[in-house]
């Protein structure tokens, strides 16, 4: 168990409609704490029927909702924000234990995620129509934002409760409802925040968290009509699948779905900045987000000085239990995600990889591994094509700006790149040339809640955050008024 200054966060029932509730038939699933093996508790495995009930009364609620004034639907989401940040420290534990992320990054999710609900809750004031200039006489033409409607949200464990907000802000500010389905692995932290968003004041139905099989859950999401929208975080290949699962009910999407980022490294670079910043961009959460860079490309010039200086930082990064001091590197989420960072690793030596450092299971055992940095990549290796989502970086080395921009480009993704450099002329070539969403310049973390989030090509669709993030949930009316 966690021991929470709140025990009344921590709760082991779905939210549905506004009440706590438990699976007819009581039947459970165990959450684990990935870095220990303890039970930390159960939640309900929800049938369709439980999902369906929720998708009703989120339509109910949100014909309600969508009245209110968009500085009545702030005024929530703002107390919301405030109680997330009151109880930053609890629900930063609560993640720890059922993630595995060092405290300090559950803490920085907790006001990440938490900067989404008072961003949206400022933003939703400011949905502005338009009025375009006739096009006959005695006729008027005007447009109208409204929201789409009930919503759905299938969310993964990495980020547990900010990649709810992301979404859950956006729609809730500008007059949607919200029926989400956290991961199996991490359903605790979702409900918590439920917790929160009833003290809020959030009106009943709203926001409801089911839990349970995501097979189930996300056939009845996704065939339900009275859903508008779908909007998922995970991998492509479910990406796909409920794409096509959404064609038939014609739901608005958005997806976030994986990267392959590149972090590049120009022979103009500050070396010091670079090693940093790759650490930052590789090792945070594990390897375990889709914006951690999967492939580095180091300039000939450099490349020797850059893998000695990085593995030499990397060696001294210290894994275990996020629970515990000076941890920054916790366990992965489970054994098949060690076993898929093994499996790079030993295609990669058997290409002519060489290892730096690390390259294998952490001797503490259970799912923790070893931050590893591997010389000598190259474009014939798993990795190249794969994203690692783990404590894993493949050093491929370029001798120029183009041929970095080709192998970069050379992926079905496009979520996140980087790049360093101090060459005005080679940035601007960079940026524009690379095709993803996100850019890193000299910077190996930029999300925010102030700018877009989102990917080119088969890392998504649709963008997340910023003034962007609300036409997600907006529908666009066209009124014409005649007879002037
Ligand atoms: P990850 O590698 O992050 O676990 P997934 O795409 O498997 O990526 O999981 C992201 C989310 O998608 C989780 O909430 C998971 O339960 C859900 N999910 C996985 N498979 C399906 C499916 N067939 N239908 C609906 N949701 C799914």
């Amino acid at each position: 168990m966690v021991s929470l200054k709140d025990p009344s966060l921590f709760t082991q029932q779905a939210y549905i409609g506004g009440e706590w509730v438990d699976a007819p038939d009581g039947k459970t699933e165990q959450v684990t704490n990935p870095a220990t093996g303890e039970v930390l508790g159960t939640v309900p495995v929800l049938g369709r029927d439980a999902v369906a009930h929720a998708i009703d009364v989120a339509e109910k609620a949100q014909k309600q909702w969508k009245k209110r004034t968009a500085k009545e639907r702030s005024a929530v989401l703002m107390k919301w924000y405030d109680l997330m940040m009151e109880n930053q420290e609890d629900l930063a534990r609560l993640m720890t234990a059922e993630q595995g992320k060092p405290l300090a990054e559950a803490r920085g999710e907790i006001a990440y995620a938490s900067s989404f609900l008072q961003w949206f809750a400022e933003e939703g004031k400011r949905i502005y129509g338009d009025v375009i200039p006739t096009f006959a006489q005695g006729r008027r033409v005007i447009v109208l934002k409204e929201p789409v409607g009930v919503c759905a949200a299938i969310t993964p464990w990495n980020f547990p409760t900010a990649m709810i907000t992301r979404k859950a802000a956006p729609a809730l500010a500008v007059g949607c409802a919200m029926v989400v389905k956290p991961a199996i692995e991490t359903p605790f932290s979702a409900l918590a925040m439920a917790v929160l968003a009833e003290r809020a004041g959030l009106p009943k139905g709203l926001l409801s968290i089911v839990t349970g099989d995501a097979k189930t859950i996300g056939a009845e999401m996704t065939e339900n009509p009275t859903v508008r929208k779908l909007t998922f975080t995970g991998s492509t290949a479910v990406g796909r699948l409920l794409m096509r699962q959404c064609a038939d009910t014609v739901k608005k999407i958005s997806l976030e779905l994986g990267g392959n980022a590149p972090f590049i490294v120009c022979e103009d670079a500050d070396i010091d900045a670079a090693v940093d910043g790759a650490i930052a961009s590789k090792y945070r959460n594990s390897g375990q987000t889709c914006v951690c860079a999967n492939r580095f490309f180091i300039h000939d010039a450099i490349y020797d000085e850059f893998a000695e200086k990085y593995a030499a930082k990397v060696s001294e990064m210290k894994v275990g239990n996020g629970a515990e001091d000076g941890v920054v590197l916790g366990p992965l989420i489970t054994e098949k995600a060690v076993e898929k960072v093994e499996n790079q690793i030993a295609d990669a030596l058997s290409k002519g990889g060489r290892i730096l450092t690390g390259g294998k299971r952490h001797a503490k055992g259970g799912s923790f591994f070893e931050p590893t940095v591997i010389a000598d990549a190259n474009r014939d290796m798993l990795v190249f094509r794969e994203e690692t989502f783990g404590p894993m970086a493949p050093l491929i080395r370029f001798h120029s700006d183009d041929e970095a921009l080709e192998m970069a480009n050379d992926s079905e993704f496009g979520l996140a790149s980087y790049f360093y450099s101090r060459d005005i002329s080679r940035i601007w070539k960079m940026a524009e040339g690379l095709e993803s969403g996100l850019v890193g310049v000299n910077a190996g973390v930029i999300a925010t809640e102030v700018a877009p989030f989102g990917g080119y090509k088969q890392s998504g669709i649709g963008r997340e955050g910023s003034k962007y993030g609300v036409e997600d949930y907006l529908e666009v009316k066209y009124v014409c008024m005649a007879g002037i």
